[in-house]
């Protein structure tokens, strides 16, 4: 690809994760967009994979009983000239470091909010870590057409709960059953639920009014009056639109909508490629930056998901390429052991098929066949200049288990495939400090599944896996650590790097050490390994 050519793709690239508790509609809505990038000819069809539509002999056992799709954990389409990825972040117990790690390699984030619901607790978690990397968040408020929390609520929700600057690009002329339309602000109009009498679907404003121009049956109706003076009051009283806190994270643009009856998705699809970013430049681990349309490679691991071909042995590796162009069977250095490997067997995924990518540039992301040589957060690249992008943070577990071997006459496999799995960054482990048992970390139930099966699998080795429940986990300076501070409330344990942090039971338990212990520093950790 010449220079100016790399420029133009990148350009068109636009690279997003939707973030949402579940059941907001994550699904509904990734739906409505495949279908306007003409991916899908008809609705339900990604809702499909739960019932087994698109079951595959070549999943991992694991992921069919469970009904994730791995062909969609990165969907591909164009729309009015860009090229857009959406990457999944599975929600619910399918919830794991990797739906964390996959915000690494996004450029924006949109969040899907049930309006009867309101910011619920795994919005807030995900929200979290595209807060702490400063991208641009888009906030969808969906189910309009069902009775919902006041509009005004919801956006006083997302300033006091998340911290964020909102920004109504529309606002909703009633719901439910009442639901008329949406005041689009932004797009000066008013766009009717359902076309009205004369088959029109927007209204067009007075600039100066904010009225519907001319005569319509909707003026006449209180909730149209109440929409305009609501939003009239925003724009006095409320946040200035500002493309550079949007940018940063610091404000994000809002718009309601029905993702079910597709009434607000396209307004919001077209309005969200018009401020989402295209790919940017990306930090290495010595401060420098390596730029989109660098002509060398290079790209960062963000995930490896097992054995989706039981017959293999591979795993995939996803690739969030950062710079130049990934070409099928080109030669890249792996930062890590400075080794060279030759890419022949690439996938990328689709929504429905698995298809053989042939080249992909910065923003696109790639699935790699491995066997064994990657670990999450290595860098590859083409060219001499050494390439190490940014670690990727490690998230503190929430759930635990203990975990041994069930045959003692196997340790060494058990052993084997637990420092394996470890190091890959598929899951934490930890030793207790009295009895040196093992202990495992996550965020999400689905990593201990996938860790049984794998080593199963892959090692030959049974595990027995105790339940350990939620804990909160917070680490102490080794200076201040006396054992005896350790009781009935809290398990002491030792990270992999040897540093010592107690597992507390509930935050009850963490803020009687505290006032027990006033000295003590307790930190949490969402650092890099
Ligand atoms: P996900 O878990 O976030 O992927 O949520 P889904 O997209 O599967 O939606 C959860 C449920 O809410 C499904 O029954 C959807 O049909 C329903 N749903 C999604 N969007 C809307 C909407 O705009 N209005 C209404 N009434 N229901 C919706």
């Amino acid at each position: 690809m010449q220079n100016k050519e790399l420029e133009q793709a990148v350009s068109k690239r636009r690279t997003f994760a939707i973030i949402s508790h579940p059941d907001a509609g994550k699904t509904t809505i990734t739906e409505q967009l495949l279908l306007f990038g003409g991916v899908i000819r008809s609705a339900g069809t990604v809702k499909g994979k739960k019932s087994g539509q698109f079951a595959k002999s070549d999943w991992m056992a694991i992921e069919q009983q469970r009904g994730i799709s791995v062909t969609s954990s990165v969907m591909q389409f164009d729309y009015q000239g860009k090229r857009i990825n959406i990457l999944d972040t599975p929600g619910h117990e399918d919830f794991s470091e990797d739906t964390y790690r996959t915000l690494m390699a996004v450029d924006s984030a949109v969040m899907v909010i049930d309006a009867a619901k309101g910011i619920e607790p795994q919005t807030k978690k995900l929200f979290q870590v595209c807060r702490m990397r400063g991208i641009p968040i888009f906030t969808f408020m969906n189910k309009m057409d069902r009775d919902a929390r006041e509009p005004l609520d919801l956006i006083a929700e997302l300033e006091e709960l998340l911290n964020i600057e909102a920004y109504p690009m529309n606002w909703p002329i009633g719901m439910g059953r009442d639901l008329r339309g949406l005041y689009d602000i932004y797009n000066q109009r008013v766009a009717l639920y359902h076309p009205d009498a004369d088959g029109r679907q927007y209204l067009p404003l007075d600039k100066e009014t904010g009225e519907i121009i001319g005569d319509h049956p909707l003026k006449k109706e209180s909730i149209y009056q109440q929409a305009l003076e609501n939003t009239q009051l925003l724009l006095e009283a409320g946040n200035q639109f500002d493309t550079a806190k949007i940018a940063k994270g610091e404000q994000t643009p809002v718009f309601f909508g029905s993702a079910l009856t597709n009434f607000g998705v396209k307004t919001f699809l077209e309005n969200y490629l018009e401020y989402a970013p295209a790919p940017a430049a990306h930090k290495t681990q010595d401060d420098d930056l390596i730029e989109p349309v660098a002509s060398e490679f290079s790209g960062f691991v963000f995930k490896i998901q097992a054995n989706m071909n039981p017959n293999h042995r591979d795993r995939i590796a996803f690739i969030r390429v950062c710079s130049g162009e990934f070409e099928r069977g080109m030669d890249v250095t792996l930062e890590r052991t400075q080794r060279k490997l030759r890419l022949s067997n690439s996938t990328e995924f689709m929504a429905n098929t698995r298809e053989s990518v042939e080249s992909a540039v910065a923003g696109d992301i790639v699935g790699l066949y491995d066997t064994g040589n990657f670990q999450i957060g290595d860098t590859i690249y083409t060219g001499k200049r050494h390439i190490k992008f940014e670690k990727l943070p490690q998230f503190t577990p929430e759930l635990f288990v203990k975990v041994d071997a069930k045959n003692v006459m196997k340790q060494k496999s058990f052993h084997k495939g637990m420092n394996q799995l470890v190091q890959e960054g598929a899951i934490q482990l930890y030793r207790t400090y009295l009895t040196n048992d093992y202990v495992l970390g996550a965020v999400g139930q689905l990593q201990f599944e996938v860790f049984q099966f794998r080593m199963k699998n892959e090692y030959n080795s049974d595990v027995i896996m105790e339940p350990m429940g939620e804990k909160i986990a917070r680490w102490i300076d080794p200076a201040q650590l006396d054992e005896k501070m350790s009781s009935s409330r809290n398990l002491l344990v030792r990270d992999q790097n040897d540093a010592p942090l107690f597992l507390f039971e509930n935050e009850f338990a963490e803020r009687w050490f505290k006032q027990k212990y006033p000295d003590i520093k307790l930190t949490e950790k969402l650092s890099t390994n």
